[in-house]
């Protein structure tokens, strides 16, 4: 099987500044890829990069997605259109937006992908129904619904409506940016359990994650350090428990 994305010496500048000095990365259909290393190392940057983040200047490299069985060039994609065709980012800070209800929100980003691929739209009521099955599963009570998209949420709240966003929009890549950074034991089990529900054979998902926690809980299959731009050790999840044990210094 060839790859759905597939990144080639990528270059990505923001302030005039390289952060990442070539990428090489790439992922099929099913697979669960973890990206460690330490803070400033690039990360985000290189999450941001894969979902079109206007911040971000690709200055060099290939970025291909697998799109209708052909394999598009996404760098000319604007970021919204990278999400229509499935490529989910969950932020390491999710914004709030103060005035818009969160299921307006979801339902808005479900239905314009819906409108993309010229499937019926969702009317509000099933719209309701198809979200509470989804929240019952990653325990959000219902009163989230109405709320203001992550205005006054608890950390680990916002964490869990990143899941649900992803569980809504059922995207064919998913990458989420420290999903859990400042979770609880509970919380993190349920961020877990949520992800391991979502993939399937179909979808790729990419972990950004500091800590080998994460991966108590989701079964990862590779593992990659990003180091000052680059990705300097891949391999599998035992290289989690090896960076658990030793820090980062070995691999530098
Ligand atoms: P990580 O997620 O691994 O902690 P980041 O990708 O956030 O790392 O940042 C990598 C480096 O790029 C850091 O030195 C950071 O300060 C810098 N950086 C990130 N975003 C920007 C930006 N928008 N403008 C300027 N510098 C940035
Ligand atoms: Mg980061």
């Amino acid at each position: 099987m060839t790859a759905m994305l597939e990144i080639k010496n990528l270059w990505v500048r923001a302030s005039e500044a390289d952060i990442l000095k070539g990428i090489d990365f790439s992922t099929k259909a099913g697979e669960v890829h973890t990206i460690m290393g330490p803070n400033g190392s690039g990360k985000s940057t290189l999450v941001k990069a894969i979902a079109g983040h206007p911040d971000y200047e690709v200055s060099g490299g290939e970025m291909l997605f697998e799109i209708n069985k052909k394999n598009k060039n996404i760098l000319e994609m604007e970021a919204d259109e990278r999400a229509k065709e499935g490529i989910f980012l969950g932020f390491q800070h999710p914004v709030e937006i103060p005035g818009v209800n969160n299921i307006d929100f979801l339902q808005s980003a479900f239905n314009s992908v819906c409108k993309h691929h010229g499937l019926e739209e969702m009317k509000d009521d099933d719209f309701r129904e198809f979200l509470k099955e989804k929240m019952k599963f990653l325990e959000i009570k219902e009163s989230f619904l109405d709320r203001s998209v992550n205005v006054d949420f608890s950390g680990g709240e916002k964490k869990r409506n990143e899941i649900l966003q992803m569980a809504v929009l059922n995207p064919r890549l998913a990458l989420l940016d420290e999903t859990d950074s400042g979770l609880d034991v509970d919380s993190l089990k349920i961020v877990g359990e949520g992800v391991n529900r979502l993939r399937n054979k179909n979808n790729a998902i990419v972990l950004v994650t500091h800590y080998q926690r994460l991966l108590n809980y989701i079964e990862t299959d590779f593992v990659h350090i990003l180091h000052q731009g680059k990705i300097i050790k891949s391999g599998d999840k035992s290289l989690a428990m090896e960076i658990e044990k030793k820090g980062y210094d070995p691999f530098i």
